[in-house]
């Protein structure tokens, strides 16, 4: 065999010195998790101008979006069939490279717009865009240890299977769900009394796209009188099929989401034994349509409330309802109360078409920190006010917030900046009242 190149047959012996590799980063921005949250902060940050480094404990970028297998976005619309879109700026970039790759499908009602899209799609936006602005990537690195001073988180100490990496930044932003960083640099957070079960998602292949697939209340009436006799722990599933393809994104499992190590490493199994039991439902259920349905791929545990910080504003669920409109709002979204707090199903409280409710800068920013700004699923209100938004449209008007909120603080403090500024750069997420999606 030949390929032009000789071989080197030259190797270097090497021993450990006892020194572990350390790198150090120097940036004026660290985002700490690389989902939707620290995706849209860190390039709206780098819009801004700013240096900034991603962090996460995968080896890949994309979070909850890409690697669980999410496969919505939610809360992004105004209720009713064709309402308008609540949240603008980095989302306008993905809606459009998902557009362009034919990765994506806008399902009109009924209760609102949602935008399926294909999850690779997704993660190759994620790279690309983040290389494009800049952004550096730190990943498969596992946060271990923040420094502060006083009010201030200094550096964040972080773990590869490399070496060890410290980043060193003014502004830190927590976008790792579990409010790993708030948590670590030793400020106050949240856990619920009451368990938020997660899911374990699944792409099926094999759909006969030739018959009329069943939809949601179909799907929700026969899961729920059969799933006993499947050992299925839910009641409910849903399907997100993507019209004229044969896959299908699978949500029909409840998994507990524990914080102990050894119990969340367990659950990722048991959330796999009930999607194949799901198959079987569906199969035998519907065997014209899902007769050839298989598992293309598992999801990594789809994870939905765990630890959140506890913040300057608790956001709680009469806010949510009664429609508030915060003096310090930053974004809006309409999504139900959706909240897994039961194994064998969820509340969902539909709002009217009407229907806007808003999130408070204050339920983003600890009361102990000046250059911490959570965003996402770590904000603060309580379980069902939170269930209502921390699907990933508002999680993105959050991130534009968070990043400007930084850039105005600069080397003082989140707590001290002029709000109406911060509003002003966000007004679109306040404001507009168009973009509606297309047919
Ligand atoms: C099963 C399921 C279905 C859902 N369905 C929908 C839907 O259809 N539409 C919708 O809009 N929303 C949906 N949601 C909600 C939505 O997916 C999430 O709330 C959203 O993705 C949160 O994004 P995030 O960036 O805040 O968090 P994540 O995507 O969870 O990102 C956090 C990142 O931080 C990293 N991280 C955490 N701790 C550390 C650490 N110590 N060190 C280093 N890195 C760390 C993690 O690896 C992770 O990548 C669903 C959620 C679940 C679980």
């Amino acid at each position: 065999m030949s390929h032009g190149r000789p071989i080197n047959p030259a190797t270097t012996i090497v021993r450990h010195s006892g020194e572990v590799l350390h790198r150090e980063l120097d940036v004026d921005l660290c985002v700490i998790g690389a989902g939707i949250s620290g995706t849209t902060t860190a390039l709206e940050a780098a819009r801004l101008g700013k240096t900034v480094a991603i962090v996460d404990g995968l080896p890949t970028l994309g979070g909850q979006a890409v690697n669980s297998i999410i496969g919505t976005f939610c809360g992004l619309y105004r209720n009713g069939t064709h309402g308008h879109r609540f949240t603008f700026g980095i989302v306008d970039d993905m809606l459009d490279y998902l557009d362009r790759n034919d990765a994506s499908y806008y399902r009109h009602g009924p209760t609102t717009t949602v935008v399926h899209y294909n999850e690779i799609a997704l993660s190759r936006w994620v790279e690309t865009s983040l290389d494009t602005a800049g952004v550096i990537p730190v990943t498969g690195a596992i946060l271990r240890e923040a420094e502060t001073d006083g009010r201030r988180i200094k550096s964040v100490k972080l773990v590869t299977r490399y070496g060890d990496v410290t980043i060193r930044a003014e502004g830190f932003a927590d976008c790792s769900g579990d409010a790993a960083l708030t948590y670590l640099a030793g400020f106050e957070c949240r856990e619920p009394d009451e368990k938020v079960y997660g899911s374990q998602q699944a792409v099926v292949e094999g759909i006969d796209i030739n018959v009329e697939l069943p939809q949601r209340e179909e799907l929700s009436e026969r899961i729920a009188e059969k799933a006993e006799d499947y050992g299925l722990i839910r009641k409910n599933g849903l399907m997100f099929y993507f019209p004229g393809k044969e896959v299908a994104v699978m949500n029909m499992t409840h998994v507990e989401t524990p914080l102990d190590p050894i119990e969340a490493s367990r659950t990722s199994h048991i959330g796999k034994e009930q999607v194949d039991r799901g198959i079987k439902l569906l199969r035998e259920q519907w065997p014209e349509a899902f007769g050839n349905i298989k598992v293309r791929s598992y999801g990594f545990p789809g994870i939905r409330q765990t630890r959140w910080i506890k913040a300057k504003h608790h956001l709680v669920v009469d806010e949510v309802v009664s429609e508030k409109k915060f003096d310090d709002a930053i974004g809006r979204t309409a999504w139900p109360i959706e909240l897994h707090n039961a194994p064998e199903g969820f509340v969902w409280d539909v709002f009217d078409e009407d229907h806007t409710h808003y999130i408070p800068f204050s339920s983003m920013i600890s009361p102990e920190a000046d250059n911490l700004v959570a965003v996402g699923r770590c904000i603060d209100g309580d379980p069902a006010a939170l269930s209502s938004v921390r699907v990933m449209g508002p999680c993105m008007a959050q991130g534009m917030a968070a990043a400007n909120a930084l850039d105005l603080a600069g080397s003082g403090s989140v707590h001290q900046i002029d709000i109406s500024s911060l509003q002003d750069r966000v007004s679109d997420n306040l404001n507009r009242t168009d973009g509606v999606a297309p047919d």
